[in-house]
């Protein structure tokens, strides 16, 4: 068992690591290890002053950047953070303030947000955080909670930490409580697996309210006692300036992102100069064997596909580095979890047989504290089942093939989506392709795919399905073909079905390009 905490490691590397840099962003000074631990540790002695304790929840809705990697550290040291997406609207954020049960928001000083009357409105404390010279060190203000002698650090392992919300991309975004346990495996087991160590440097582009960024590279990369670049978010234009100018060793994003850099690199290859990374990281959404090996080439190092969720505190599996073998299409090996295939019935399945992808571990978390309809369904045998089915190969390497919930059941046969999609791509009209299930009289349901084709390309509802049907058994072409502009997505870039499902449930043929 874990039995350290947070507040504990960043202890353990300020004494360790001392003046060694942690954290740098552009144009601000650089945050060593132990400036790290001592300015935590005061933001965490200053909300503690302001009433904010163990158990409470403060909702942190800051920029990318290097404070919100400090916020969410330094009000871990006393109490739970919960780090939202700033760009979320009011009813959004109304939801999840009640759900989780604020007792806090912060907020960057001098900004209208729409938080701030939902906070007022509930008697929430608003905080206001204002940036220093150094990444990451910010000054608060605001809140008037009483004065407090509580220590901070003083929660334990197996206490909450962090609270993130999952991608909803299936369904409402589902409440995940990390323990301090569960965040030092699971980005212990994210370091161990990109293999970070003193010297190392990430470019973060991840959004920090989202498992990705947050533990696979912020707290991965401290554990590892490496440092990052914290950026301002992903933009496709600036991503190969910042590597030029920083010199990274690594850099992970999702594949939707990985197009981007790697089309910047193509239509000016002087922008690749200097840059040397020494590996690259995809997790998040199935990265296509194709992408995987531009990348390679664009950069001439190796891509290390990952797979993740946020109820793993992100890392389940991922290739191993070199000189470990990578397979195409797989998403790796186990890097410190228990993994197991079940079936329906919670049977273990053999090498080669698909089934329900199933985890069990220190990173994996103990429950949604929303849906307790999802927990009942969702744990069996001491396995958390993660609704992604695949199948492992004998050597232990995970295959990914589909969500359990977006299976398509066309008159009893089931149907894959993601394998439609791999095959529209393939179309040279097609950018984008989403399979996706349709209501229908007789079938249950029918398949039909959304399009986003290259600028100025026409394509018809019939040569597409003669297309379709060369490459795949005929009960999975889709009966029913849209072009729309772009696919709906997560913020972090994960196509999502049943908002195509919602949308065309009632779509007049007239919508189908079909001339
Ligand atoms: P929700 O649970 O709300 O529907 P979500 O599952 O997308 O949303 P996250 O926890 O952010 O929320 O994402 C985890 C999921 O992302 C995994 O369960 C898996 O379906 C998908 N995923 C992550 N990495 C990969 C990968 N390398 N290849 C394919 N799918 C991946
Ligand atoms: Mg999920």
């Amino acid at each position: 068992p874990i039995s350290q905490t947070l507040g504990a490691l960043l202890a353990a590397r300020g004494a360790a690591l001392g003046d060694a840099r942690v954290l740098a962003s552009p144009d601000r000074d650089d945050i060593s290890y132990r400036a790290l631990d001592e300015f935590t540790r005061t933001i965490g002695g200053d909300l503690r002053a302001r009433g904010i304790g163990a158990g409470d929840v403060a909702a942190i809705l800051l920029d990318n950047g290097p404070e919100a990697a400090t916020a969410f550290l330094s009000v871990s040291r006393v109490a739970i953070s919960a780090p939202l997406n700033p760009a979320l609207k009011t009813e959004e954020l109304a939801y999840l303030l009640d759900d989780m049960n604020a007792r806090a928001v912060i907020i960057e000083a001098g900004r209208d947000h729409p938080v701030v009357d939902l906070a007022r409105a509930r008697g929430i404390d608003v905080l206001c955080l204002s940036a220093g010279h150094q990444a990451g060190v910010f000054s608060l203000d605001g809140g008037n909670g009483p004065e407090s002698a509580d220590p901070i650090d003083a929660a334990g392992p197996s206490d909450a930490s962090l609270i993130l919300y999952t991608s909803g991309t299936t369904s409402h975004p589902k409440r995940v409580a990390l323990s301090h346990a569960n965040l030092i495996a699971g980005s212990g087991f994210a370091a161990k697996a990109m293999g970070l160590v003193p010297g190392e440097l990430c470019l973060n582009v991840m959004p920090l309210y989202h498992a990705h960024g947050l533990t696979s590279t912020i707290l991965a990369s401290i554990v590892g006692g490496s440092a990052v670049i914290c950026t301002g978010g992903f933009s496709a234009d600036t991503v190969l300036p910042m590597m030029r100018r920083y010199r990274p060793s690594w850099f992970s994003a999702v594949p939707a992102m990985h197009q981007a850099v790697v089309g910047m690199a193509r239509t000016d290859p002087d922008a690749l100069g200097g840059i040397s990374l020494r590996v690259i990281r995809s997790a998040s959404s199935p990265l296509p064997a194709d992408l995987l090996a531009e990348i390679e080439a664009t950069f001439g190092a190796p891509v290390v596909e990952a797979y993740g969720m946020t109820e793993a505190t992100s890392l389940v599996s991922a290739n191993p580095l070199p000189p470990g073998r990578r397979k195409t299409n797989s998403v790796g090996i186990s890097t410190g979890c228990a993994i197991a295939i079940l079936d329906e019935a919670g049977r273990h399945l053999g090498p080669d047989e698909d089934g329900e992808i199933a985890i069990s571990g220190p990173n994996v978390f103990d429950g949604y504290g929303n849906a307790p309809e999802a927990n009942a369904a969702a744990f069996s045998g001491g396995y958390f089942r993660t609704g992604d089915f695949g199948r492992r190969d004998a050597d232990g390497y995970l295959y990914i093939r589909g969500r359990t919930k977006e299976l398509i059941n066309r008159g009893g046969s089931k149907i894959i989506p993601g394998e439609i999609d791999t095959v529209l791509r393939r179309h040279p009209a097609v950018v984008e392709a989403a399979a996706f299930a349709l209501a229908h009289p007789t079938l249950g349901e029918d398949v039909a795919a959304a399009l986003v084709l290259r600028a100025g390309a026409i394509v018809s509802t019939a040569e597409t399905q003669a297309f379709l049907r060369e490459r795949l058994a005929d009960f999975k072409v889709p009966s029913r073909i849209f072009v729309v502009d772009d696919l709906p997505k997560t913020a972090t870039g994960k196509v999502r079905r049943s908002e195509l499902t919602k949308r065309f449930a009632t779509a007049p043929a007239s919508q189908e390009y079909a001339p």
